[in-house]
């Protein structure tokens, strides 16, 4: 019988990292389009998506935005590290982190980067030119890892020497992809950005989440911001969804946990703690991410809210 140890690290601003059984997850930017620091959002946070994936001892990140630099600097600690970084899509609170995820720099680590967008581009392309002057000083040639990229196309499948991922396209301006990541029987699907059809169930989406023990969803939008009500003007075809979407989706695959996700930069965290609760009536195991939250898939509970 083989034993995994469970270990902790921990970086010098206090995250910790969890990794040695299982799949772990761990949110280090949960905010959509535009980072949002100050007090009013300090405990949800204001970095943009990054999420950590522990498949026993493999790593899997997906989306680079600004959350990534603090991921990096744990990962520091943690020499040499191999890695495989899934992009949902290339805008920008999804890349912006990139240049500065520091374990890029020191030779001996390894990274195997997925992605695509429906333009004729490649990821690396985008990528590098994100870091060309005069909007950047440092290009990627200074990367002292061993990076390679691979644009994926629906239908693809991904694998980890024990994890295996599957994708759908999304319903998103510029393409975007959702990822269905399985290990050892338990599947996390990470969905954003995704907007919903008004006249239809988006089949690709709910045929990716079926079963899975966690959905990591777009809710960027109330009712009222999506539809333009009440003084509000409309984001249709901004590329978004709402709470209320990402709880049908999951009524429809069964999913066990709504992770609400890809916060609008313009939700401070009261705010945000409403839209919890009025998921928690429709979907009781729902929860707002926020970073620093870990959901370990094994367990049935979902762990403590920011707000319980
Ligand atoms: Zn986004
Ligand atoms: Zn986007």
């Amino acid at each position: 019988m083989i034993v995994t140890l469970l270990w902790i690290v921990y970086n010098a601003d206090s995250f910790i990292s969890i990794r040695g059984y299982g799949v772990q997850v761990k949110f280090w930017g949960v905010r959509g389009s535009i980072p949002s620091g100050g007090p009013e959002t300090a405990g949800v946070g204001g970095n943009t998506t990054c999420v950590e994936i522990r498949c026993g001892d493999e790593l899997i990140i997906i989306d680079t935005g600004t959350g990534v630099r603090y991921l990096g600097m744990s990962l520091m600690k943690e020499m040499p590290v191999k890695g495989t970084i899934l992009f949902s899509h290339v805008h920008w609170d999804h890349i912006q982190g990139f240049p500065f995820f520091a374990p890029f720099f020191v030779p001996g680590n390894e990274f195997r980067i997925y992605g695509g967008t429906s333009l004729p581009t490649t990821v690396e392309d985008v990528l590098n030119q994100q870091m060309t002057p005069p909007c950047f000083p440092v290009k990627t040639d200074l990367f002292g890892a061993n990076i390679t990229y691979h644009d994926v196309k629906p239908g693809e499948i991904i694998e980890g020497n024990n994890y295996k991922v599957t994708l759908a396209p999304l319903f998103h301006p510029n393409g975007c992809y959702a990822y269905r990541i399985e290990h050892e029987g338990k599947a996390l699907v990470f969905s954003t950005d995704c907007e919903h059809y008004e006249d239809r169930p988006n089949k690709n989406l709910i045929e990716l989440c079926q079963g899975a023990d966690a959905l990591i969803y777009d809710a960027q939008y109330t009712e009222d911001e999506y539809y333009g009500l009440n003084g509000q003007f409309s984001r249709k075809g901004w590329g978004h969804s709402t709470m209320r979407e990402g709880v049908k989706v999951a009524e429809a695959a069964n999913v066990k946990k709504l992770i609400l996700f890809h916060h609008d930069p313009s939700h401070d965290d009261n705010f945000i703690k409403q839209i919890e609760a009025e998921s928690r009536q429709l979907f009781p195991q729902s929860i707002a991410a926020y970073e620093g939250l870990q959901i370990d898939l094994s367990q049935n509970a979902l762990p403590k809210s920011l707000f319980d």
